[in-house]
């Protein structure tokens, strides 16, 4: 819009680009309101296929890029809308109990990242900027004047700007470091070829989800971090299981297997095992418990232990 005000052009109140809303007057935000809208209704319908995790990510991050929803490379997204929308994407791509943490089921479980809104609106400014700066309409350094200026608070630098604050990343147009300090910092981040910055920026918005995951819930103690993220999708693969038992260890991955040792706070005070075991912990479920409930039977090689 201040382009278009820039130049001598009749600017209207919003413009549609490929679905996306630009704009910053009131009818612009109450049109990009809706495509989020939108984007809950087709999240509300992808819920109702009777497919998995996988499937329905690919096809959530397809029909959000449809909507226009997470195009977010030239506005900053609100930080509680796309907290809401990772809400309506677990939603709409796992059917299993409330308790699964999203960050695992992204994390180390079969969700695409490109069903995420808040990693949408991480990477896609990013690639807009370097796009920017590969193709000559702007330098780093002009980047960078943006990027320190109080003034600029919209735009594809204020968007990434806030992502990357979301992410735990601080620095700037020139170099990106972990504001824990922890990892490799990138230098020249906008330079570097696309994959090497999209694996830099997940690999920075996966440690901070973890590290909040894990304070926020005593049940993800300290250890989350260790977790083999890229093996674990692959792991359940190489099982080769029949779709049941995956879809248990899958469970048991992501968070979302609750046990009597938990359940006794709210089941009436029962921790104790159908089987007849004192108290029915993980440990028990998945390696001791002879009633063969869900994924016990499963030996790590693969073949049920007890046909
Ligand atoms: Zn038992």
């Amino acid at each position: 819009m201040a382009c278009a005000q820039a130049l001598p052009l009749t600017a209207k109140g919003e413009v549609k680009d490929l679905g996306v809303v630009h704009g910053t007057t009131p009818k612009a935000l109450e049109a990009a309101r809706h495509r989020w809208h939108d984007c809950c209704d087709r999240l509300g319908r992808i819920a109702r296929l009777p497919v998995g995790p996988r499937w329905a990510g690919l096809l959530a991050g397809a029909s959000a890029m449809g909507a226009g929803a997470y195009a977010v490379a030239g506005r900053v997204a609100p930080k509680n809308l796309l907290e809401g929308m990772r809400h309506w994407v677990k939603f709409a791509c796992y059917k299993g109990s409330k308790t699964a943490a999203y960050q695992l089921l992204l994390w180390v479980g079969d969700l695409t990242w490109r069903a995420c809104p808040a990693l949408h609106a991480l990477v896609r400014p990013a690639t807009f900027l370097a796009s920017v700066v590969e193709l000559g309409y702007h330098t780093i350094a002009e980047l960078q004047y943006v990027w320190d200026s109080a003034h600029h608070v919209v735009g594809p630098v204020a968007a990434l700007k806030a992502a990357l604050s979301q992410a735990g990343v601080r620095g700037g147009p020139a170099r990106w470091e972990m504001a824990d300090g922890s990892g490799k910092p990138l230098q020249q981040p906008l330079l570097e070829p696309e994959g090497v910055r999209n694996a830099w920026l997940l690999s920075a918005r996966r440690r901070t989800d973890l590290v909040r995951l894990g304070k926020k819930s005593r049940r993800f103690r300290a250890g989350l971090l260790d977790v083999d993220c890229e093996g674990a999708a692959a792991f359940r693969q190489r099982l080769k299981l029949p779709v049941d038992r995956a879809a248990a260890l899958h469970a048991a991955h992501c968070g979302d297997v609750i046990v009597n040792q938990q359940a006794k706070h709210w089941n009436g005070g029962v921790a104790a095992c159908p089987c007849g075991h004192p108290e029915e912990t993980r440990q028990h479920l998945f390696w001791e418990c002879p009633r063969g409930c869900r994924c016990g039977q499963v030996s790590w090689t693969g073949s049920p232990s007890n046909p």
